[in-house]
């Protein structure tokens, strides 16, 4: 049997070697269980903090702890923060050459590591299972543990073969971690990873600091800038854009306007794609313009925003891609531009595809879903939550809360438009429809006689702009759609007859003028930004000192010390090492390495005189 720890002493060890004074969310009971030899499935939200569920007990537990990790750079990540902790771990995984496995191997062999990351194809390879047999392990972590689930987009076949390991060591410890899972996945995972009688940790999907917003997008370049203008400067964050042509030319042009800016996708270099993902880990660019390529090695924590400038797939892909702000836990902003032509584009993607028809219900399924998000009038997190059967009370920091939207009755105008549709054959597209409801006529109009139908210039009470509202939500709640050999035209579906024959009653959303996207305010309940009047001059003299201190040692300024952390120094302003250990994130080695530099800048730190009076 394995020995357990008594739960006090992980309180203390969280203070001496992460500088943190609290556990956040279940993080204490998770411990607190991994440490009693219990078996646990943790599912929780991106930035909850997982990684210390096993990290902290790896430090008090008497052997290894082996972390099953399926990204290489996630994985260097890690050990480097760990050894920036002060922690001794290590990584196998194939970047390694031979020698400097064996001698990872021989680290183990003595003892000197706490902490062992394996690749999955490493990990039940037969020389890591003999390897295995000799050392003492007390915990194996399932890192990204929906990876073993064959529906699942991660799918990863070595994953099926992890019982292998506990089976060499059938009395370690067992912490499967992983932050999509929906129910069947669950099971699917305790099942396949024999994680039967496991206790499972339930984090919820509410991603709280993260601002959301999903606006019209104007057509403009402008709506694109006031956004990025928006963000304090030099903020780190990603843009993502749906096609390769698309990042490019996004890059370039942020780039000329002024923003350091990089394109990344999959027709790049691999070795181009690894030094802008270093720049960018690094802040030596503060934005990524990427396609959905980028994103699985990206583990920074301070991704203060992500935009996407087209739809996201579908509302999965909308969580996990925006799940990558705010990871630390400060405020961030989402926001998502789109269009009529998205809706049109995505699903005659979706119909044109050769998928078999139940493959394709679901995708039709998954496309309404994030059109119900994009198009609703509540609030956007309670219909996000209320997706993975999670919910919440109106949360006052999403667009739709911020500036509530009204309906309108759209009865009349949508017959009229359902009108034109059926009376020009079904194969028009929204601007020749919306041309013969406002009556304006051209050579093609006359030619085909639609100038002559009784809904001809029936439509003049509204504007072009409010004529592609009217269609696009006609289109987004299923009363049109667009087939996908009919070039753009739109069609009726099993909806349309009864709403053009009056049956039903439609409510629309008045599209906003301008959403807000202003930064979260630090009010009641939510977590601290670094707004900007957080960044004085003596955070960002912090800051200077922190990037020095990480191109030094070669890591991400992150690694040194968190943002939040600079800001809390910054207030608290300690002047002695002691003091300076009371600062979150300030552990023992860290105040080892860092505290005298740190300390300097702030004795010799002189207030810039004050401006005016
Ligand atoms: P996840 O793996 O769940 O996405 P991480 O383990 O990467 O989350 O942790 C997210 C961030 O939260 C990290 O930057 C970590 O330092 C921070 N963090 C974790 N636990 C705590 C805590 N108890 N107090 C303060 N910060 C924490
Ligand atoms: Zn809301």
């Amino acid at each position: 049997m394995i020995e357990t720890v008594d739960p006090a002493q992980a309180q203390a060890q969280l203070r001496a070697i992460w500088g943190f004074s609290e556990f956040r969310g279940l993080q204490g009971e998770i411990v607190g269980h991994v440490l009693a030899g219990g078996q646990a499935l943790v599912v929780m939200p991106t930035g909850s903090g997982k990684s210390l569920c096993y990290q902290l007990p790896a430090t008090l537990l008497d052997g290894l702890t082996i972390v099953i990790s399926p990204l290489i750079a996630l994985m260097q990540d890690q050990v480097r923060a760990l050894s920036q902790l002060g922690v001794p771990a290590a990584a196998l995984n194939s970047s390694l050459s031979l020698d400097e496995q064996r001698q990872v191997e021989r680290r183990v062999a003595s003892g000197e590591l706490k902490l062992l990351y394996v690749a999955p194809e490493r990990a039940t390879s037969p020389g890591f299972l003999r390897r295995l047999a000799e050392w003492q392990v007390s915990l194996f972590a399932i890192d990204e543990a929906h990876c073993v689930s064959q529906w699942g987009h991660d799918f990863r076949p070595e994953y099926m073969q992890l019982p292998e390991l506990w089976q060499v060591h059938p009395q370690a410890g067992r912490l499967a971690l992983t932050a999509t899972a929906d129910k069947v996945t669950r099971r699917e995972i305790a099942v396949r990873l024999g994680l039967d009688g496991a206790r499972m940790f339930l984090g919820g999907f509410d991603r709280p600091n993260l601002r959301y917003t999903i606006a019209l997008r104007d057509g403009g370049k402008e709506q694109i800038l006031r956004f990025l203008r928006n963000q304090p400067a030099g903020s780190s964050g990603v843009v993502y854009c749906l096609s390769r042509r698309k990042v490019e030319a996004t890059a370039e042009w942020l780039s000329q306007s002024g923003f350091r800016a990089l394109p990344y996708h999959a027709g790049l270099d691999q070795e181009v794609r690894s030094r802008h993902q270093a720049a960018f880990q690094c802040n030596e660019t503060s934005i990524i313009v990427a396609t959905i390529a980028f994103g699985m090695g990206v583990d920074k924590p301070d991704v203060r925003f992500v935009l996407h400038l087209d739809l996201p797939k579908s509302v999965e892909a909308y969580y996990q891609e925006t799940g990558r702000a705010g990871r630390d836990g400060q405020p961030a902003e989402v926001c998502l531009f789109y269009g009529l032509q998205d809706l049109v584009t995505l699903q005659q993607m979706t119909e044109a595809s050769s998928a078999p028809p139940e493959i394709k219900r679901v995708e039709r399924a998954k496309l309404n879903a994030l059109l119900g998000l994009c198009e609703t009038m509540r609030c956007r997190r309670q219909v996000l939550l209320e997706y993975f059967d999670d919910s919440c009370e109106p949360c006052g920091n999403c667009d739709t809360c911020l500036s509530p939207v009204t309906g309108w009755d759209a009865t009349e105008p949508a017959r009229k438009a359902l009108s034109a549709v059926f009376r020009t054959g079904q194969r028009f597209g929204v601007a020749y429809l919306t041309g013969v409801l406002r009556g304006q006529s051209d050579e093609r109009m006359r030619g085909l006689g639609h100038d002559q139908i009784p809904t001809f210039g029936t439509g003049q009470d509204l504007g072009e702009k409010e004529w592609q509202s009217v269609f696009r939500q006609l289109i987004a709640h299923g009363y049109l759609w667009a087939p996908p050999d009919a070039n753009g035209g739109l069609a009726f579906t099993a909806r349309s007859v009864g709403l053009l024959k009056g049956q039903e009653q439609l409510q629309l959303r008045r599209d906003p003028v301008r959403a807000s996207t202003s930064r979260a305010r630090s009010g009641s309940g939510e977590r601290r930004a670094v707004s900007s009047d957080e960044r004085t001059p003596l955070f960002d003299a912090l800051r200077v000192e922190r990037t020095r201190l990480a191109r030094e040692q070669g890591v991400p300024p992150y690694m040194i010390f968190h943002d939040s952390t600079l800001v809390d120094m910054a207030r608290q302003r300690p002047s002695t090492l002691s003091d300076l250990r009371s600062v979150s994130g300030v552990g023992q080695t860290k105040l080892d390495r860092y505290g005298e530099a740190f300390l300097q800048v702030l004795n010799s730190f002189e207030e810039p005189a004050a401006q005016g009076a």
